[in-house]
C-alpha cells in the first residue's frame, strides 16, 4: 500500500474515483475511456467554406474580414475550425464548456490545430485565450479558452512552444453570458469596455502576429473587441481561432 500511495499522486486517485463511479465513453459512438475516441474525432469535416467574421456574408479565404467591413482597428479575421451544426462538435463543446469536463481541451485542441495548419494563415508570435472575470474563473475552475490555447502553443509546431499570454488581456467587468442576450446592439453594447489590456505585459504585442483563441463564438463581438484593443496596442495582425460558431 505504501509503494502505491508513493507512486500514485493524489489527483490520479482523485480522477481514478470519478472515473470509476462516472465512467467515459465516446459522445458518439460510446466507445469507452474517451470522450471522443480518435476514430470519431478524425471524422469531423473541417469548415470549408469561411465567411468574413463581421458581415457573415462574403466567403473569404480562411474568415479574413472582406474589403467592405475592414477597419483601421479591426480583427483580420476568423477561422472556424468546424460546424455547429455537426452535432459531436456541438455536444462536445457544450460538455466542455457548461459540465466542466475539462479533458476535452484535448480532441477539442486537436481540431483546432488541424484547422489552423490546414490554413494559409502564418503561424501566430504570440497565442492570447479570450479571459474569463475572475468571478466566473473561481466558479469554473478553468478557463475553457486557456486550456485550448496551452494545447496549441504545445502542438502546432513541433520542438518548440509559442507563447502564450494570458494575463495580457483582463477582463474587468463582469458580462452576463453573451447567451443570455438575445438581441445583437444589446450584445455589443455588453462588450464595450469589458476588457483592457494589461500595462505590464503591453509590451509584448508590437507588431506581433496574434492568435486569439475561444471555444464557441456567438456574434464574435467579444473577439473584436478584444481585437481592437491588441490592435490599437500595436499588433501587426490579429487573427481569432473558434472551434465552431453559433448557428453555423
Ligand atoms: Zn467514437
Ligand atoms: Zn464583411
Amino acid at each position: 500500500m505504501q509503494i502505491l500511495q508513493d507512486h500514485i499522486a493524489p489527483c490520479r486517485i482523485k480522477k481514478f474515483i470519478l472515473d470509476t463511479l462516472f465512467p467515459i465513453s465516446c459522445l458518439s459512438c460510446e466507445k469507452p475511456d474517451e470522450w471522443i475516441c480518435e476514430e470519431c474525432l478524425d471524422k469531423i469535416p473541417l469548415k470549408r467554406e469561411q465567411i468574413c467574421p463581421i458581415c457573415e456574408k462574403a466567403t473569404t479565404p480562411d474568415g479574413r474580414v472582406c474589403f467592405k467591413c475592414k477597419r483601421k482597428y479591426s480583427i483580420d479575421g476568423l477561422l472556424t475550425a468546424a460546424s455547429y451544426k455537426n452535432k459531436l462538435v456541438s455536444g462536445a463543446t457544450h460538455y466542455y464548456k457548461y459540465r466542466f469536463i475539462e479533458d476535452l481541451h484535448i480532441p477539442l485542441g486537436k481540431i483546432l490545430t488541424k484547422a489552423l495548419l490546414n490554413s494559409d494563415l502564418a503561424l501566430p508570435d504570440l497565442i492570447i485565450p479570450i479571459p474569463l472575470h475572475q468571478r466566473r474563473l473561481r466558479w469554473r475552475g478553468f478557463n475553457q479558452s486557456g486550456l485550448l490555447a496551452e494545447y496549441l502553443s504545445l502542438n502546432l509546431t513541433s520542438g518548440f512552444k509559442i507563447p502564450t499570454a494570458n494575463n495580457l488581456i483582463i477582463r474587468r467587468k463582469y458580462t452576463p453570458p453573451q447567451m443570455k442576450i438575445k438581441d445583437y446592439s444589446q450584445r455589443i453594447k455588453n462588450m464595450r469596455n469589458a476588457f483592457e489590456i494589461n500595462p505590464v505585459e503591453k509590451n509584448k504585442i508590437k507588431e506581433k502576429r496574434i492568435l486569439l483563441v475561444d471555444d464557441i463564438a456567438t456574434t464574435g463581438s467579444t473577439l473584436f473587441e478584444c481585437a481592437k484593443l491588441l490592435k490599437k496596442s500595436g499588433a501587426r495582425e490579429v487573427f481569432g481561432l473558434v472551434i465552431a460558431r453559433q448557428g453555423n
